[in-house]
């Protein structure tokens, strides 16, 4: 099932996009209540509303908890972010890090270059993955049942603030920094581990291409890792790391400027289209 969070008469709703339109899920409240009570395909309403008489939201347009994500997951992407910054290594462990989201930005929303402080914007196209239910002291071979979905996160990253604090969070949590979307497909269209490719085209140029089959630490390690010692909440969103190819790999760097078009697509998800402004 594909879920989506949408304006629809100046109301916020969540439902599940259909081959006839929207099927509103009027019985919750946001998408996060959703997660937390579960849905199936069998419990969709007869009601559709046309998909061209919505404004399609981020699938949790202001998470509860910051976005959880990992630095460094793909070997390519190690090798280009080492060489433009000699903090940003991984040694023997997974990088985490997280993301303040104030406000997830839909499909076709703008990122703000923030030119009063920072010149070296920089996108991370990545599948993330959405926790279903509570996880505390989850052992990796049980992992799966706690995957409620997928969806794609833009990463989006002043690369300068990033590197100067020492800590990634500041650099990653300006303000409309988190494309997310453009929906939430259940974890029961995927095989496990998933296997989905990803993709990254600014102004019609490829700049990244890689699949998850490249993480080095999968689902199954960072749920048992980060559930060891802290709950998990149900609807905490786990961005998963970026392959080769974003801004800063290049040289000389690209980073975005005003008026750039970022495409982020998923295998199976959709694509997530951003401005910058
Ligand atoms: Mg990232």
């Amino acid at each position: 099932m594909k879920l989506i969070t949408f304006l629809w008469e100046e109301t916020e709703l969540v439902g599940a996009l259909t081959e006839t339109g929207v099927a509103p899920l009027r019985q919750f409240s946001s998408m996060e209540e959703l997660i937390r009570a579960g849905v199936s395909a069998a419990e969709l309403p007869a009601e559709r509303i046309p998909l061209s008489e919505v404004r399609v939201l981020a699938p949790i347009p202001r998470p509860s908890q910051d976005v959880l994500c990992l630095g460094m997951n793909f070997a390519d992407h190690t090798t280009e972010a080492a060489r433009f910054h000699p903090t940003m290594v991984r040694e023997s462990y997974a990088v985490y890090f997280s993301k303040r989201v104030n406000e997830a930005v839909a499909d076709g929303g703008a990122i703000d270059s923030h030119p009063e402080v920072t010149d070296q914007v920089d996108y991370e196209a990545e599948v993330a993955f959405i926790v279903g239910k509570d996880a505390y002291r989850v052992p990796a071979e049980r992992a799966r049942e706690y995957v409620f979905g997928y969806t794609i996160v833009n990463d989006v990253s002043a690369r300068e603030i990033q590197t100067r604090h020492k800590q990634f969070h500041l650099g990653k949590s300006l303000d409309t920094f988190t494309p997310m979307g453009p929906c939430i497909v259940t974890a029961d269209e995927f095989a496990f581990p998933p296997e989905i490719g990803v993709r990254c085209f600014v102004n019609g140029e490829k700049r990244q291409d890689g699949n998850t089959r490249q993480w080095i630490y999968g689902i199954q390690d960072v749920i048992a890792d980060l559930s060891a010692g802290m709950t998990l909440r149900a609807g905490t969103v786990i961005s998963m790391g970026t392959p080769a190819g974003v801004g800063m790999g290049f040289e000389p760097p690209k980073f975005l400027k005003s008026g750039d078009v970022v495409r982020c697509e998923a295998d199976g998800i959709g694509i997530l289209t951003n401005f910058v402004r």
